[in-house]
């Protein structure tokens, strides 16, 4: 199997999307940079002030070969025993990926997370999202710990929590704030796994739940039968997707922009509202376009084509299937030796794929290379510092959610887990 990181270093410029992906992670570990989450698919979208920001990592882990940094983690790892419990995303390098205890996508593992209470220490190599909902399903005596604090997800700053109780004031005011005869609220907000826990929390306060890309047609199905209309945050096209596989008008789902006054739209426009979908986004799935996939068709005659419910809708429209992270494992798991499947999700997972199912021609459909900006901050460099740390007594880049948030978030998890469990 070849890493991304190599199969980068060989290519040219112009056939990744940047060219910060050649140098090392700690080279973007600036705490004074505001300007971006690192090389990668999210370069262009803005880190909020409240992102927390990595410090620079020690030198003897910034010179360490591949080797060493693999040979420290290993040997952290003998000794922390069941103390250690590694969870890694199926978008992580790897490099990572060989020391996890469970691969899985952020709902997968956050399960794994409560599998192990024996575990006094996770480290999640995953983005900060995950970190803190693995804190919050874990117990109070586990720690948390995220080995570089950049990993964030760009979608999941999309939407924070004063942008949302403000849409949400608005919303009331335009809807009004009355059950309607049948019993159902004027609002129902669902908020998919990627987002903070703040937004968790919201959804639990008020009779909302959370959502993944692998049930979110169940949980929408649960949101409607208690509500007129759903707030979907933060990323729109998984809400228009799978509203639409449900056969809701699309034209009566607008996008809140949380930069427009009122959203952007007219209070008629969110009273007829079905969904109201939020202005996120994630700039990986985006990059997947209709034109893409008409050249996979053309190079390779009968392919499969399948994408993630990130991607836009003219691109699932498009495309042979859509589905989770665990479905599209699945699809190729189940499809024929000799299927070509060009697939529109994160391009760590797809090479993985392909070398895990050498029978079967399976590429991007991005031909541009252009990993998660921050799932590619997880450098075994900051697997080995933050192991080497647990080793030491000292945990680093522990996430915690504070008691309140945690509880209600709790609600919204647990409803969604009572709906699909
Ligand atoms: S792939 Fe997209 S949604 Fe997933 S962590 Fe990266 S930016 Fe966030």
């Amino acid at each position: 199997m070849t890493a991304v990181d190599e199969i980068i270093a060989r290519l040219d410029a112009r056939q990744t999307c940047d060219t910060g992906l050649t140098l090392d992670p700690w080279a973007f570990d600036n705490p004074q940079s505001r300007n971006s989450y690192g090389p990668g698919a999210s370069i262009t979208d803005s880190v909020p002030r409240s992102a927390p920001r990595q410090g620079l990592l020690p030198e003897l882990y910034r010179h360490s070969t591949d080797d060493e940094l693999r040979e420290r983690i290993s040997s952290a790892k003998a000794t922390l025993g069941s103390s250690l419990l590694i969870l890694g995303h199926y978008y992580q390098r790897d490099e990572i990926i060989e020391h996890a205890d469970f691969v899985g996508d952020s709902f997968q593992l956050a399960k794994n997370a409560t599998e192990r209470p024996d575990a006094e220490h996770i480290v999640f190599c995953g983005v900060h999202f995950m970190a803190e909902t693995a804190d919050i399903l874990s117990t109070p005596e586990q720690s948390v710990t995220l080995p570089n604090l950049s990993a964030g997800c760009s979608m999941a700053d999309m939407a924070d929590i004063n942008q949302v109780e403000d849409c949400w004031e608005q919303l009331l005011e335009a809807c009004g704030s009355g059950a309607a005869a049948d019993g159902r609220a004027p609002i129902v907000p669902v908020t998919y796994m990627n987002s903070s826990a703040a937004l968790k929390a919201f959804c639990g306060r008020h009779g909302g739940i959370v959502c993944t890309s692998s049930n979110a047609r169940a949980v929408l199905e649960w949101s409607f039968a208690r509500g007129q209309r759903v707030l979907f945050f933060p990323d729109q096209h998984l809400g228009r997707n799978t509203a639409a596989a449900m056969g809701l008008d699309v034209d009566r789902m607008p996008v809140w922009n949380p930069y427009k006054p009122m959203g952007g739209g007219s209070p008629a426009t969110y009273r007829q509202a079905q969904m109201i979908l939020w202005k996120g986004f994630c700039s990986v799935h985006q990059r997947f376009t209709v034109e893409q996939i008409e050249g996979a068709r053309a190079a390779f005659p009968g392919v499969t084509v399948i994408v993630h419910p990130e991607c836009s809708m003219e691109v699932v429209n498009a495309a042979d299937g859509t589905g989770s992270t665990a479905y599209i494992v699945k699809r190729i798991e189940q499809a024929p030796a000799g299927s070509a499947i060009a697939v529109g999700t994160e391009i760590n997972l797809v090479n993985r794929l392909a070398a895990e199912h050498p029978d079967k021609t399976i590429f991007c459909l991005d031909p541009v290379v252009c990993p998660c900006s921050t799932m590619y901050r997880i450098h075994p460099a900051y697997l080995a510092w933050s192991l080497d740390r647990l080793l030491e007594g000292e945990v680093v880049n522990r996430i915690t959610v504070d008691g309140a948030t945690a509880e209600q978030a709790k609600i919204a998890l647990e409803r969604m887990l009572r709906v699909h469990p």
